[in-house]
C-alpha cells in the first residue's frame, strides 16, 4: 500500500485543494494526535461507566462520583462489583455475529422484487478517490425483517431463549463487543499493510495511532463482496439496537409486570430510524461513513461497541428507572420525535432527488434553484456539480443533522427528568453531528472553492437559521 502526502493543487476557480500523492506521508498536527490518543483511551472506559452505573448506582451518574471522592468506594470496588467476562455471553455473541454474517453473504436480497420504492440487491456505491465504483449487495432490510421474525417467533412459540436474553448477558456482552471491535481494528491496520483490497485508496499519515484510529483502507474487503464498512456499521449494530431494545420491553414486562409508554416511545420512535437506515441503504453508500471515511478503529470499535451500547442508554435507563410520562409529556415527546424525523428524512430525500436527477425535479412545487460548482478530482479532471438552494437545502446548510438531533432530543425526553444519564446521547449527538458539519464544510471548501463560498452567502447559516 502506498503513503499519501496531500499535496496542494490549484483549482482553476482559484482556491486550492488537498490531494493524496504515492510515495509520502501526510503530517498529523498534534491537536487532532492528542484528540486521538485521548479518544482510545477514555472511550471504552465511558461506555464501561454508563453501562455500569445502571448496574450499581441505579443510572446515577454523580452517585459513583460522589462514593469516590468520600472513599466510600474506590475505583478497584467498582470494578470488582461489575459482571465479567462468561462463555454464556461469548457463545451468544458467536452465534449473533455468525448469524448476521451469514445472513449478508449467503442471503441474496429478494425483497426489492416484491417491496414497491425498495432499493435492494446489487447496487454501485460512490466513486473513490482512486477512481473505482465498488458493488454492494443491499440485503440489511432483509436481514433486520428476518431476525426480528425469528425473535418474535422465539418469543410467542418456540422459547429457545428468553426475550430478557441481552439485559440479562450485558456487561459479559460488553466484553465480548470489545474483543470483536479490537480484532477487526486491528485486522483492518495490519491488511492495509499487508494486504489491502484497494492500494490506491489507502490514506496513510506519518502516526501510528491516527492511522489506527482513523483507519487507512478505504473500502476494506475479504473476496469479492465481504464489505467491512457495510457489514460492521449495519449488521452487528443496527440490526441490533431494534432488538436490545425489545429485550429491555420484555426485562420492564417480567420485573414490574408492564411496559411503561416511555419505553414502547423508545422503542417505536428508534425503530422507525433503524428501519429508515434499511429502507435507505442504497442512499447510505453514498453518505459520509462510506463515502470519505476510511475503515480504522473509529468507525470498527465503534459500530461494535460504541453504537450498541450507547445508543440504546434510554431502553437501559428505563429498565431501572420506569417512568410513566403523562399523556402531554409522551404526545410531546412523540411530535418532537416525528416532526424530526420528517425533517431529517425529507431533507436526505431532497438532496437525494437533486442529484439523480440533475436538478430535473419539483421541490416544494418548484423546480430547485442551485449554484453551479466545479472540482478537480486526484487525477487532475475538472468536474462539475450542483448545490441545491432552495427546499429545506436553502434553509440552512444542514437540517438534516438539526432533524436528526430534533429526534435523538425525543429519546432522551422520553425517559422524563429524573437522571441525566440517558441525555448523554443527546449531547454525543451534538458533538458528532457538530463536528461532521465542520469536518464536512471544510472538505467542500477545499473541493469547490469560491463556489462553496457563494454557497455559504447564500445559505449563511449551517443548523439552526438565524443561530448557528
Ligand atoms: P450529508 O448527507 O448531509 O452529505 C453531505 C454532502 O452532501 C456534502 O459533502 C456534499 O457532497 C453534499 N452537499 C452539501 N450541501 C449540498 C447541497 N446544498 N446540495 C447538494 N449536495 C450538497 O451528510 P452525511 O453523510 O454526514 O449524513 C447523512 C445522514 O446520516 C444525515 O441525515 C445524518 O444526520 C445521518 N447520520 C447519522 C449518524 C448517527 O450516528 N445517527 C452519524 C452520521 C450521520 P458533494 O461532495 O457530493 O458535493
Amino acid at each position: 500500500c502506498y503513503c499519501s502526502p496531500y499535496t496542494k493543487l490549484r483549482l482553476a476557480n482559484g482556491f486550492t485543494t488537498e490531494l493524496f500523492k504515492k510515495g509520502k506521508t501526510r503530517e498529523v498536527d498534534w491537536f487532532s494526535l492528542s484528540a486521538v490518543i485521548l479518544l482510545l483511551c477514555t472511550a471504552p472506559f465511558l461506555v464501561f461507566f454508563f453501562v455500569m452505573v445502571c448496574d450499581q448506582y441505579q443510572c446515577s451518574v454523580s452517585q459513583p462520583l460522589v462514593e469516590l471522592y468520600s472513599g466510600e468506594a474506590t475505583l478497584r470496588s467498582i470494578w470488582e462489583k461489575a459482571p465479567s467476562f462468561t462463555w454464556t455471553a461469548a457463545q451468544i455473541y458467536t452465534v449473533w455475529v455468525s448469524f448476521q454474517v451469514v445472513l449478508y453473504m449467503c442471503v441474496p436480497d429478494i425483497t426489492h422484487k416484491f417491496l414497491p420504492g425498495y432499493a435492494g440487491g446489487v447496487q454501485d456505491g460512490a466513486r473513490t478517490p482512486a477512481g473505482l465504483i465498488n458493488k454492494y449487495e443491499i440485503n440489511g432490510l432483509q436481514s433486520w425483517l428476518i431476525t426480528h421474525a425469528l425473535w418474535y417467533a422465539n418469543a410467542q412459540y418456540f422459547h429457545w431463549f428468553s426475550p430478557t436474553i441481552i439485559f440479562d448477558n450485558w456487561i459479559p456482552l460488553l466484553w465480548c463487543t470489545n474483543i470483536l471491535g479490537y480484532v477487526v481494528s486491528t485486522f483492518a491496520f495490519v491488511k492495509a499493510y499487508l494486504f489491502p483490497t484497494n492500494a490506491e485508496d489507502c490514506k496513510f499519515t506519518g502516526n501510528v495511532f491516527y492511522n489506527y484510529m482513523m483507519g487507512i483502507e478505504f473500502n476494506p474487503r475479504i473476496g469479492k463482496w465481504f464489505d467491512f464498512k457495510l457489514f460492521f456499521n449495519g449488521r452487528p449494530g443496527i440490526v441490533a439496537w431494534t432488538l436490545i431494545n425489545l429485550s429491555y420491553a420484555a426485562k420492564q414486562q417480567e420485573l414490574y409486570g408492564y411496559v411503561t409508554n416511555s419505553m414502547i416511545l423508545v422503542n417505536v420512535l428508534q425503530a422507525i430510524y433503524v428501519l429508515d437506515f434499511f429502507w435507505n441503504e442504497a442512499w447510505y453508500l453514498k453518505t459520509i461513513d462510506i463515502c470519505h471515511d476510511h475503515f480504522g478503529w473509529y468507525l470498527g470499535w465503534g459500530d461494535c461497541v460504541w453504537l450498541p451500547f450507547l445508543y440504546t442508554l434510554q431502553g437501559l435507563y428505563l429498565v431501572y428507572n420506569p417512568v410513566q410520562l403523562s399523556t402531554a409529556h409522551a404526545a410531546a415527546v412523540l411530535l418532537l420525535g416525528l416532526v424530526g424525523y420528517y425533517v431529517f428524512r425529507s431533507t436526505n430525500h431532497q438532496k437525494d432527488l437533486f442529484r439523480r436527477t440533475e436538478g430535473k425535479c419539483s421541490v416544494w412545487g418548484k423546480k430547485p434553484t442551485f449554484i453551479e460548482c466545479a472540482y478537480r478530482s486526484g487525477d487532475g479532471g475538472l468536474h462539475h456539480s450542483k448545490l441545491m438552494t432552495s427546499g429545506f437545502w436553502g434553509v440552512a446548510r444542514h437540517l438534516n443533522y438539526t432533524g436528526d438531533l430534533m429526534g435523538s432530543l425525543a429519546y432522551c425526553a422520553a425517559c422524563g427528568f429524573g437522571h441525566i444519564h440517558p441525555y448523554f446521547y443527546i449531547v454525543y449527538m451534538t458533538i458528532l453531528l457538530v463536528h461532521r458539519c465542520v469536518r464536512d464544510e471544510h472538505r467542500c471548501s477545499s473541493k469547490y472553492g469560491k463556489d462553496w463560498k457563494r454557497y455559504t452567502d447564500a445559505v449563511p447559516y449551517r443548523l439552526l437559521p438565524g443561530i448557528f
